[in-house]
């Protein structure tokens, strides 16, 4: 599970976090949905461990990891604009965490076969990120977000820079790698139909506040307050 207890975050005087609190039980598919520049990213990179706080706790697993390094932290994370190593295949790509843990070679391949199989990539191995659509290319950086079995898997607009079919095909195979894997999960979009159709639980925030906690039943048949009530209302 993932405690936040009253973070705040300012960037020179602006409040981009303003005393957020949130609980986010273990094994869930949250959504943190909410117009640009709500504070989005910024919650994602403080629970990483990629920025700190101003004020505040974040509690990971039971433990205090409000000081600890991304690396202690044992979260996998997948960003906006993901940046592979582009001289390196597909394997190593995927195997650079465990190469970094300096486990076992045999072991190394292993667990990238693993998941090479688990995000459809096996036949793909030995390609450069360059020669993977760029569907594929996001289920390689969610393979290699897995490869140190995180706690916590943190993906901000995963399939953001995607067309429209192709992010509904990996957001339909998001929702069954959950399935299939339960890792905590938190994955930020701006796209209402996305986190309606995909999470167990949304998390609406905007201008640095939370807004609603609930799961997409309750944001939409009761929204807390307008804001909720226009951001998640039928697109006219
Ligand atoms: P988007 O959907 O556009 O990615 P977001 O919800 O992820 O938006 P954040 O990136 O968290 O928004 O930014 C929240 C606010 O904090 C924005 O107003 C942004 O301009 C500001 N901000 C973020 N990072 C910095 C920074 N390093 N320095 C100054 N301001 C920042
Ligand atoms: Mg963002």
């Amino acid at each position: 599970s993932i405690e936040i207890e009253n973070v705040t975050k300012r960037f020179g005087t602006f409040v981009a976090l303003d005393d957020v609190s949130l609980s986010i039980p273990a094994g869930r598919l949250t959504a943190l949905l909410g117009p640009s520049g709500g504070g989005k990213s910024t919650l994602l990179r403080i629970i990483a461990g990629l920025e700190s706080a101003d004020s505040g706790r974040v509690e990971i697993e039971g433990v205090d990891a409000t000081h600890l390094t991304p690396q202690k932290r044992n979260v996998g994370f997948v960003f906006q604009h993901y940046a592979a190593f582009k001289h390196l295949s597909v394997a190593r790509n995927v195997a650079f965490g465990l190469e970094i843990r300096k486990r076992p070679k045999e072991e190394i391949r292993a667990r990238v076969q693993e998941l090479l199989a688990l995000v459809h990539l096996e036949q793909f191995a030995d390609r450069l990120p360059a020669q993977l659509s760029g569907g594929q290319r996001q289920r390689m950086a969610l393979a290699r977000a897995l490869a140190v079995e995180p706690t916590v898997l943190l993906l901000d607009e995963p399939f953001g820079a995607l067309d429209a079919k192709v992010r509904k095909e990996l957001r339909d195979w998001l929702r069954r790698l959950h399935d299939e894997v339960h890792v905590t999960t938190i994955f930020v979009t701006h796209d209402q139909e996305e986190a309606l159709e995909v999470a167990d639980e949304i998390v609406v925030i905007n201008d640095g506040r939370i807004e609603q906690i609930g799961s997409p039943d309750e944001l939409y048949d009761q929204p807390a307050n307008d804001f909720v009530m226009r951001f998640l209302g039928p697109v006219t």
